[in-house]
């Protein structure tokens, strides 16, 4: 009997090693003219690409660097951009300039590149630098600085252009969490991204991805993305629940994603949202949209507090605090609390004061009050997207 081989298409699936490039539908910057920062609000395309979401996901995105960066780097050192360098163990080669633009992060230094680029250089200082007893002075080096200023700093130099990329670690994706429901807005995917910039010795540093997206992607070109799911952060299974988000800055985004799919799913818990940043007149992301939402009765309440508009500074955790009756009843009607951005101030504040809040109206010492948190980080009702 003769065989047949069935034929399979196998369909793409895009992933981190594999992204899909996205054409970017909108770029905006979501902040006035007189704001401080820059926080744009991105629509992607995913058409085409299989790709979905729930919300609670977030989106990576594989960035490339400055290229005004990488040819201070080619300058500093004189290199031939067109060389071909080896970029894995594999031994794959690409030219220096399209690696040191694609494949290497070159605005990040640790102690290891220090310690291995000892090496390739006379240079006496870095000798000292790298050595036991100066690891705290290592580690503040590598503060606020990258590979240019220890090109700079450390030579004259020993070292072909090979050498040097191969102390540098591979790009890494960034993460991104997805402002938008693809039930509201089919094959796209919307983020909310802060243009990371400082000046630190006496240089203007930049983000690679956030400046990349703020400076350097227009409409209709292509970002290579891929899906990250997360288990740990997404709405209650029913839509019954009351929803409690604590979003202030870029830690919006999940939530309008939250708030867009309780909508197309008219959901009947209540939601309510605190948003905050430094100034009403100009920082209050996606003012008009939440508006909306709340007189269209999807967003139950909006409480925001914007730090700089007041002598005192007002941050979401006041808020907090001066509605704590409430918040409390929420939660002892089972509402589950969710908190999104900062993670080194912003999310410790808040967990703090919600310690104060359960404390303070279920009248009770600080460690039941703590417990009481616990458990509810037990029932998934107590989750956190920080970073
Ligand atoms: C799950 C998750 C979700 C996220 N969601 C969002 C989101 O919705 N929106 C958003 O904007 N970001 C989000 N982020 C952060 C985002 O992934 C990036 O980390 C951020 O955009 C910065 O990346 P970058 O490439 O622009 O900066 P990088 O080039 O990676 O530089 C950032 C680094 O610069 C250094 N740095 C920054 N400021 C200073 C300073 N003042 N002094 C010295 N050093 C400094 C720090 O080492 C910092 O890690 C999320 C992160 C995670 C993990």
């Amino acid at each position: 009997m003769m065989q047949h081989t069935a034929v399979k298409t196998v369909p793409t699936t895009y992933s981190r090693q594999n992204p899909f490039q996205a054409i970017v539908l909108k770029n905006v910057n979501l902040n006035g003219a007189s704001s401080s920062k820059e926080t744009r609000h991105i629509e992607l395309s995913l058409k085409g690409s299989g790709l979905s979401y729930i919300p609670g996901d977030a989106l990576g995105i594989i960035p490339s660097n400055d290229p005004e960066l990488v040819d201070s780097l080619l300058k500093e050192m004189k290199w031939d951009e067109e060389t071909l360098v080896e970029i894995n163990k594999q031994g794959e080669t690409l030219p220096l300039k399209e690696a040191l633009t694609t494949h290497f992060e070159i605005t990040l230094l640790s102690k290891k590149i220090l310690q291995q680029a000892v090496e390739l250089t006379e240079n006496d200082e870095l000798r000292n630098l790298v050595s036991v007893e100066n690891v705290n002075q290592l580690k503040e080096y590598t503060n606020g600085r990258d590979l240019l200023d220890m090109l700079r700093d450390f030579g004259p130099w020993n070292a072909s252009a090979q050498d040097i990329v191969s102390l540098l670690r591979k790009m890494t994706p960034r993460l991104y969490s997805i402002a938008s429901s693809i039930a509201a807005s089919p094959e796209e995917v919307h983020l909310t991204i802060g243009a990371v910039r400082y000046t630190a010795h006496g240089r203007l540093r930049r983000g690679v991805c956030s400046v990349l997206c703020a400076e350097r992607v227009q409409e209709g070109d292509t970002l290579p993305v891929f899906i990250q799911e997360n288990k740990h952060f997404h709405l209650p299974d029913s839509g019954e629940k009351d929803i409690i988000m604590v979003g202030p800055g870029t830690g919006i985004a999940p939530f309008r994603s939250f708030i867009q799919q309780r909508a197309v799913d008219k959901a009947t818990g209540r939601s309510w949202l605190f948003f905050g940043d430094q100034y009403s007149a100009s920082d209050f992301l996606y003012q008009d949209e939440l508006e909306k939402v709340q007189q269209d009765g999807v967003l139950t309440r909006l409480e925001t507090a914007f730090s700089r508009d007041t002598v005192q500074k007002v941050y979401v955790q006041h808020k907090m605090l001066e509605n704590s009756k409430e918040l409390f009843e929420w939660l002892e009607n089972g509402a589950y609390f969710y908190v999104c951005g900062d993670k080194q101030y912003m999310a410790k504040d808040v967990h703090n004061t919600l310690i104060d809040v359960i404390e303070k109206e279920g009248d009770t010492t600080r460690e039941a009050a703590e417990a009481y948190l616990e458990d509810m980080k037990e029932q998934g009702r107590y989750q956190r997207d920080v970073y």
